[in-house]
């Protein structure tokens, strides 16, 4: 299709006019705060920015941009715009001023507006004794992270975030405002369950909660130097625990900002951080074998669900960051040394974190009626990355990532996490083959012109 980088001023206005939002071209004041997304590392100059507040504006963008050849690049938050393809000549339609949210306790459920941040949900679903299947991050959007699988702290519990979605609400390419579930179009339901957001812009989704009052969780912190000892130790723990322990080991480089304990500020370490479904004393015999080990800082307490979301401590503003991960088939004794040799604490490395997240439990089961992304084959999930506040770090910690994906490569799985795959890349490279198969043929029925810009493109004929 063709798209049209010059809007005339006059055309625009019947947007602006159909809209209850806000429309920027460039040029305009506010084009530049519209477009920036989470990570500062971005830098797309769509023709146009769209600020929906509501279903009716989305619809509206989808018809304008469609009625002129425009594509159209759906984003909330941005913390995943690194993979997009450039947008001049497009339109980006933020949905970030969408947050609505609502909880049904009686059902256990949360509706979502496309806009929603993990932190709107978890925080009110949690007065009602109620988890959602929220990231390590509070500020990462519902949206973005659902379509493209969604693991957390109670993933392999619990599966991935995806396959909790009871409804869809959709634009189509087409500007149909669509209810998409179980028994209303079932190809555009299974597409946005770990697809991706390749087939129309989500307006909101309904998912099912889970009862948890609390839970026992937190994080190992022991000297850099230790690494080694510390990922050998958590691997061969990680063979040992149920299915309502998930956990992660990890190198994180802390970095020199007044926002952090004078303790952790600017050192670095090796950690374990894992969420046990279950009580303090079971969970307290669980870590035991870690705990014995002797941490410099050891954080376990019983938490709130919506507590799990400051674990992980990801950044709590916009930053500028690169980064790559990978699904591991396994991750034995030789892996773990290779990966200490690119990432370790001789390595150099300029990469603020390195981690392993343990799979399997229901994530390695096939969830009933699933989305895209049925089950995961892999035992494990590596994603290494960094800030460049510099061009020069870019390259670097790009260079970095890469690197260590490189020596993991004798144990990567035949493709890799939708939602960890930074770099540029198909959706071939980031789903099954029967999945991106069929999502390719959804694609073609649904959006024939690739109207819609998505994280990881479905081309139809490959
Ligand atoms: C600090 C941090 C922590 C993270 N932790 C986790 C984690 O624990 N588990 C995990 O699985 N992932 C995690 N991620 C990855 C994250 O899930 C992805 O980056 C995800 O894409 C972010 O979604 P978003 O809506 O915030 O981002 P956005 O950049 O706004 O969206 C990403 C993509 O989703 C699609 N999309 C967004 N909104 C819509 C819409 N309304 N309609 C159609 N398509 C849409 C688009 O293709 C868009 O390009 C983390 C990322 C960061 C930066």
């Amino acid at each position: 299709m063709t798209s049209s980088n010059a809007i005339a001023g006059r055309d625009l206005e019947t947007l602006r006019t159909a809209t209850t939002g806000d429309v920027f071209a460039p040029g305009d004041h506010g084009y530049d705060e519209a477009r920036r997304a989470w990570n500062l590392a971005t830098d797309e100059r769509p023709s146009v920015v769209v600020m929906a507040e509501s279903a009716a504006d989305v619809a509206h963008a989808v018809r304008y941009a469609r009625s002129r050849g425009m594509r159209i690049a759906p984003q909330g938050t941005g913390h995943g715009s690194e993979p997009l393809e450039p947008l001049e000549g497009a339109m980006l339609l933020r949905t970030v001023r969408m947050r609505g949210v609502r909880i049904d306790s009686d059902s256990r459920t949360a509706r979502a507006e496309a806009g929603a941040l993990w932190q709107d949900v978890t925080v009110p679903a949690g007065q009602q004794g109620l988890a959602a299947l929220a990231g390590t991050s509070p500020n990462v959007g519902v949206t973005g992270y659902t379509l493209g699988g969604g693991m957390g702290w109670l993933a392999r519990r619990y599966g991935l975030a995806a396959n909790s979605v009871t409804t869809a609400e959709i634009v189509t390419p087409d500007g149909r405002v669509r209810r998409a579930d179980a028994d209303h179009e079932p190809d555009l339901f299974w597409a946005i369950r770990g697809g991706g957001g390749s087939v129309g812009v989500v307006t909101a989704l309904e998912m099912r909660l889970y009862p948890v009052r609390a839970l026992y969780a937190g994080a190992l912190f022991f000297p850099v130097q230790r690494s080694a000892e510390v990922l050998h130790a958590w691997s061969a723990w990680t063979g040992t625990v149920p299915d309502e322990v998930t956990s992660l080991g990890r190198i994180l480089q802390v970095p020199f900002v007044p926002e952090v304990p004078e303790r952790l500020r600017g050192r670095a370490f090796a950690m374990v951080e894992a969420a046990y479904l279950g009580d303090g004393l079971t969970g307290a015999e669980l870590i035991q074998p870690l705990r014995q080990l002797g941490p410099e800082l050891d954080t376990f307490a019983m938490i709130s669900a919506p507590a799990l979301t400051q674990l992980h401590m990801d950044p709590d503003q916009p930053a500028p960051g690169q980064g790559d991960g990978a699904y591991l088939a396994d991750f034995p004794a030789a892996a773990i040394d290779a990966l200490i040799t690119v990432a370790g604490p001789d390595a150099g490395s300029l990469l603020a974190s390195v981690e392993v997240r343990h799979l399997g439990g229901a994530l390695a089961r096939h969830a009933p009626g699933a989305g895209a992304q049925a089950k995961i084959d892999a035992k494990y999930l590596m994603f290494a990355g960094g800030f460049t506040p510099t061009p020069e770090l870019a390259a670097a910690v790009r260079w970095q990532a890469q690197a260590v994906k490189n020596a993991l490569a004798a144990w990567r799985a035949s493709y890799d996490y939708y939602n960890f795959e930074e770099t540029p890349a198909s959706a071939s490279a980031v789903l099954s083959p029967a999945s991106y198969h069929r999502l390719q043929k959804i694609k073609a029925s649904y959006d024939p012109d690739q109207a819609i810009i998505s994280a990881h493109p479905v081309p139809l004929s490959t």
